[in-house]
């Protein structure tokens, strides 16, 4: 085993595979990603959502293949989960730092960015 990012799956991105996996609405931190050659699950890009991840990775359908998620009682835990995802596990399509939600004081425990 390597290092992981600590979500469940990876799931296939489709809606129905979103809709088996996520059953309750909630703040969550995801990732996308592909399958590699070697059948490991390769991790593109990390996201979350403040309110409902199920809703937001149904946006992605049809961007990549694969997904994983985890649910956080507190959107501030989802961040934090992002951050360290971004940070540790440097995603290629994430561009810039994972922004905090409006008006919410949250400190990104791995750099100076908040
Ligand atoms: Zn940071």
């Amino acid at each position: 085993m390597t290092v992981g990012s600590g979500l469940r799956g990876s799931f296939p991105l489709t809606i129905e595979s979103i809709d088996k996996e996520l059953k309750f609405i909630a703040p969550g931190t995801f990732g996308l990603g592909v399958l590699g050659h070697d059948g490991r699950f390769m991790l593109l890009y990390v996201g979350r959502s403040d309110s409902d991840v199920r809703k937001a990775l149904k946006t992605f359908v049809g961007k990549a293949n694969r997904f994983k998620f985890e649910y956080y009682d507190d959107p501030e835990q989802a961040f934090f989960k992002e951050c360290e995802i971004f940070h540790f596990m440097k995603p290629k399509a994430n561009k810039s730092h994972p922004q905090r939600a409006e008006g919410m004081p949250w400190r990104c425990p791995h750099c100076g960015v908040y």
